[in-house]
């Protein structure tokens, strides 16, 4: 009998994939194949909102994993469902079909997914002969594993960190990567002919890109697959991490990885990044090497982090903040303001800069997506609920605990014109991305209204801004102590 890993959109990788080792071992054990199936939802992707960006860089990823496991004999079968509920019986379904004993897949901590798998626990349970395994592959340490003094759980991000070194430090074993499946017999892609027929589908209608150049400039930006992440990662090393400490948060510098969309598709595994990272480092753990190492890897902890609030405020997948409380805020409805912060014309060179980044990138750099989130909720009193979605919709790398926590609504609301002047102090990522500005001298660049002369300023062809940053931050904080303790 063959053994099915089920692959989902964030395990779409043979490299250190724990599940799919898994399976592999066991179907060596049982003398079976190995086979393994992508369910495509259209009706997931529209109810979370994917990006046309997103979608591509997961279906190329797919089409090129397909190809490796072929190579290996290993058929990867990639079907539709066609309405969100079907998911678990199409597998039952493809189960019985094709004489599967073993099912295994990397769980997913969002409150749907472990739904669904629930479902598929019982559907197995009522099927006499067949087993389903749901393995940790996410993240290095599992979330909700590590506890705080007393056993509690722990909610604070420099504690999480300070145990997660301690913890990776005294199980150096938690970075080790398991080998790519070996694969199957010759006869195994003739035996199932009709999954290796399956194709991986083209775009969705409602997903296509603007123009075919949108296309191919995402793709460029945005290799699918494995290798082009692993390239990525050693270029980073090799060129980018040892200013990575002082410099990350200067947009223009462009000193980070961009391995995000390789991380939210799980096209690379965390753990070969940290042993890789590891070997930069000489070998030194992650608290005592280098600076630009250490403080990189902080921001994959942030990570791990975040999936570890995902279990323990599940609510944060079901379009609630966290801080409940922050359910109760009257938010305002300024329908010009929310069009002016999606086109980056809001008259705020940081924000707009960072929005045209998101528009014609599919990216953003963080400094700018805490920025223009801070600035839609605390500045427009718009509700963050929307610019959350509008990143779901726009960016390559979106993964819903990064994006849910990134956009928890918080009392700090930044100053967008002082952290322009600390983090792109020659004003070259708003020359950069907005072009309007690009000839406007020193340091007016960062608040051009203010500091041009009215003449000089109509010349430009930009906006005044669209509200007192001042003026909305302070009605923003009395409405959050109103609001907070009304529920
Ligand atoms: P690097 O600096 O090279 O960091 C390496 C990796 O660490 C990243 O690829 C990412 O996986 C992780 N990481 C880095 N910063 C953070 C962080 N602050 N929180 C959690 N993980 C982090 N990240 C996403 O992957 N998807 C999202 O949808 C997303 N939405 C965000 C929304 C808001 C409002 C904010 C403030 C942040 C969001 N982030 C999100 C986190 C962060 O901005 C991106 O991970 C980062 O900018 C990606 O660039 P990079 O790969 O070059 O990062």
């Amino acid at each position: 009998r063959n053994v099915l890993h089920w692959f989902r959109s964030k395990d779409i990788r043979q490299e250190d994939n724990i599940a799919l080792h898994n399976a592999s071992l066991k179907a060596k054990e049982e003398s079976g194949s190995l086979i393994g199936m992508y369910l495509h939802s259209p009706k997931d992707v529209e109810w979370h909102g994917t990006s046309p960006a997103r979608m591509d860089f997961i279906l190329e990823s797919l089409r090129i994993l397909k190809g490796q496991l072929e190579e290996k004999n290993i058929p990867l079968a990639v079907l539709e469902v066609e309405k969100r509920s079907q998911k678990t019986e199409t597998v039952m379904r493809f189960v019985e079909e094709n004489d599967v004993s073993h099912v295994f897949a990397n769980m997913e901590y969002e409150v749907d997914e472990l739904r669904r798998d629930i479902d598929m626990m019982k559907r197995v349970q009522e099927k006499e002969g067949v087993s389903f395994e749901v393995l940790h592959d996410q993240t290095v340490v599992t979330p909700g594993e590590l506890k705080g003094q007393g056993g509690g759980p722990m909610k604070v991000f420099t504690p999480y960190h300070k145990a997660w070194l301690k913890e990776t430090k005294a199980e150096p074993g938690l970075l080790d990567t398991v080998p790519a499946p070996e694969g199957n017999d010759e006869k195994a892609l003739e035996q199932f002919k009709k999954l290796v027929e399956t194709k991986v589908p083209e775009m969705p209608e409602s997903k296509q890109f603007a123009s075919d150049e949108e296309r191919q400039r995402l793709r460029k930006l945005w290799p699918a697959g494995h290798e082009a992440g692993m390239k990525r990662l050693h270029h980073f090393l090799d060129k980018k991490v040892s200013d990575y400490a002082a410099h990350r948060s200067e947009p223009a510098r462009d000193l980070t990885s961009r391995l995000s969309p390789y991380f939210s598709s799980g096209v690379i595994s965390v753990r070969e990044v940290l042993s890789t990272a590891l070997k930069s480092n000489n070998g030194a753990h992650f608290d005592e090497g280098d600076a630009g190492i250490d403080s990189w890897v902080r921001e994959i902890v942030f990570r791990e982090f975040y999936r570890h609030m995902m279990v323990l405020t599940p609510h944060g997948s079901m379009n609630l903040p966290q801080n409940l409380k922050f359910d109760f805020v009257q938010w305002e409805d300024d329908e010009e303001g929310w069009y002016k912060w999606c086109e980056g014309r809001t008259g705020v060179p940081w924000v707009d800069a960072g929005m045209r980044q998101l528009n014609h990138e599919a990216y953003m750099h963080n400094r700018l997506r805490m920025v223009v989130s801070s600035y839609l909720s605390g500045n427009l009193l718009l509700d963050y609920r929307r610019g959350e979605r509008y990143f779901v919709e726009h960016l390559v790398d979106w993964d819903l605990s990064n994006n849910t926590n990134g956009w928890e609504p918080s009392y700090t609301i930044f100053n967008p014109i002082t952290q322009a002047e600390k983090c792109d102090k020659e004003g070259a990522y708003i020359r950069k991305w907005v072009p309007e500005l690009q000839d406007v001298p020193g340091k007016a660049v960062f608040a051009p209204f203010d500091r041009l002369s009215e003449k000089e300023f109509e010349r430009l062809g930009y906006p005044r801004p669209h509200v007192d940053f001042g003026e909305t931050a302070q009605r923003a904080k009395e409405r959050y102590k109103r609001d907070l303790h009304s529920g």
